[in-house]
Order: structure tokens, then C-alpha cells, then sequence
């Protein structure tokens, strides 16, 4: 009977199972052998379980700075004013009178799941604040509650920075880079789900876990080998002493007692 090529893989699934069947009916497998078919089997939905709990609990977190903002005062009582900070002038000196804070722009970007990140959480922007008065005091602009702490802060060092939300926002615009001020303003975290990364991962996880179980049979069966090899050698040992093998009784007395006069257990015939 010709069979039809499938590429279904509950129908290779199932053959495969159908000829480990006929395999042990003709060849002799033992019982490590069938615990390994059946590792391979049970690992499969463990897998997938596995790579579901890791997507809800393993999280890597990256942030990136997408730019980097000073703010600062011409003199005492005019308006606050922001300048960006190119990468090679981060050296360069501040143009302003009276040097206020650094704004940087960040993205943090949390990846969900392992080996691969099934799901991709993308945060909204945030815009930590590091007044040059009080390095210690970060102040997140794009906050709901930031004002709380810029109050605290004009009333610890008299540093007004209510303005550095609107005048970093401002340099952004001048800047062309108007996407990052919808970021801000929308404040939506965005996450991205992806089947196929869950998919590797669950699969990468069945063959880790494929061949964990298969080593850890494999060492309980040399065990086991070992210790059926000691139990046998000692059983020989006793006999050729003329004791019981189970129990180690004294039999010197008897040539080929039937059973044990101590434990009862059959020894020859
Ligand atoms: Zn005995």
C-alpha cells in the first residue's frame, strides 16, 4: 500500500508512534528505551507550557537614549530654553547664562519570553530630569505626577523647571523629530506579539527538554546497572562463603540448603 507523502505533523506524530508500536513487538526494548519514545512525546505539550510560563514571567528590559536636551536660562527671570546635545559636543560648554538640567529622552523596550521574545513591549517615553543643583533629584517630565517633584525641587534649590516639558518638546519640533513629541503626548505603552518567536521558543524548549530527560534516564539506567552489577557481586560472594545471599545468614553447616533457615527465601532448587 503506497502511502501519501504528508507534511501534516500530527499524521508524522502518529506514524512515528505506529512504528516505535511495531518495533517493540519485533525487537526487544527495554524499558529505558520506552521511556525515552516517551519523553519525547510528553515533552512536546511541557514545552509549550513552559514557553507560556517564561513569556509571563521572564521580562529583559532595555533602554536607549534617543536624545539628550539642556535646559537653561539666559539670565535670572527670562524663559527657560533648551538646546540638544549632539553625541560628539557632549563635552562642549553649556550656551546658556544660568545651566539648569539635562533632559534625556529615553525608550525602554521590555522583551517578554525565553530563548526568543514572543511578546515586545515598547513603553512610552520617558524624559528623566538631572538638575544641575541636585544631582540626586531625577525629575521624569513626561510624567503624570512630574510637577509633584519639580515643586520639590523649586523649594529645595529655587530651580523653576515647570517649563522643561513644553521647551524640550519645543527643541523636538525644531529638530524634526515631531514623531518623539506624539510619543510623549500620547503616552501609550504598544506591545507586539509575535506567534512564530512563541513557536521557536516552545520548540527550542521540547528539545531542551528532550534531551535533559534523556540524560537524566540514561544516568538512572547506569545507576541501576551498577548497583543490580554490586547487588549481584555480593550475592555471589556470599554464596561462595557459604551464607545466605539475601541476608548473609550463616549456612556453612548445609550443603545446598533449599531455603534459608533465617529468612525463609529459596537458595537452591
Ligand atoms: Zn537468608
Amino acid at each position: 500500500m503506497a502511502r501519501r507523502r504528508t507534511w501534516n505533523p500530527i499524521t508524522i506524530v502518529l506514524r512515528r508512534l505506529r512504528r516505535i508500536e511495531r518495533q517493540s513487538a519485533t525487537r526487544d526494548r527495554t524499558p529505558w528505551t520506552k521511556a525515552i519514545d516517551w519523553s519525547l512525546l510528553l515533552s512536546l505539550p511541557l514545552g509549550f507550557v513552559l514557553a507560556f510560563v517564561l513569556d509571563a514571567n521572564v521580562a529583559r528590559v532595555s533602554t536607549e537614549t534617543l536624545a539628550t536636551v539642556r535646559l537653561g536660562r539666559d539670565d535670572r527671570g527670562t524663559p527657560l530654553r533648551g538646546v540638544i546635545v549632539r553625541e560628539d559636543s557632549a563635552g562642549a560648554p553649556w550656551p546658556f547664562g544660568s545651566p539648569l538640567a539635562t533632559v534625556e529622552i529615553r525608550r525602554r523596550t521590555i522583551d517578554h519570553g525565553w530563548p526568543f521574545a514572543s511578546r515586545t513591549t515598547v513603553a512610552p517615553l520617558e524624559l528623566p530630569t538631572v538638575p544641575l543643583a541636585d544631582p540626586d533629584v531625577v525629575v521624569d517630565l513626561a510624567r503624570r505626577d512630574a510637577s509633584i517633584g519639580l515643586s520639590e525641587l523649586r523649594d529645595a534649590t529655587d530651580v523653576d523647571l515647570f517649563d522643561g516639558l513644553d521647551v524640550s518638546m519645543e527643541v523636538m519640533i525644531s529638530e524634526r523629530r515631531r514623531d518623539l513629541v506624539e510619543d510623549v503626548r500620547s503616552r501609550s505603552a504598544v506591545t507586539r506579539r509575535s506567534w512564530s518567536a512563541t513557536l521557536a521558543a516552545a520548540a527550542t524548549l521540547w528539545i531542551l527538554l528532550f534531551v535533559g530527560s534523556i540524560l537524566a534516564i540514561r544516568t538512572i539506567q547506569f545507576g541501576s546497572v551498577i548497583a543490580r552489577r554490586g547487588r549481584r557481586r555480593s550475592m555471589v560472594g556470599r554464596l561462595r562463603d557459604g551464607r545466605c545471599p539475601f541476608c548473609g545468614y550463616d549456612l556453612s553447616g548445609v550443603s545446598f540448603p533449599k531455603r534459608c533457615s533465617e529468612c525463609g527465601r529459596r537458595i537452591w532448587g
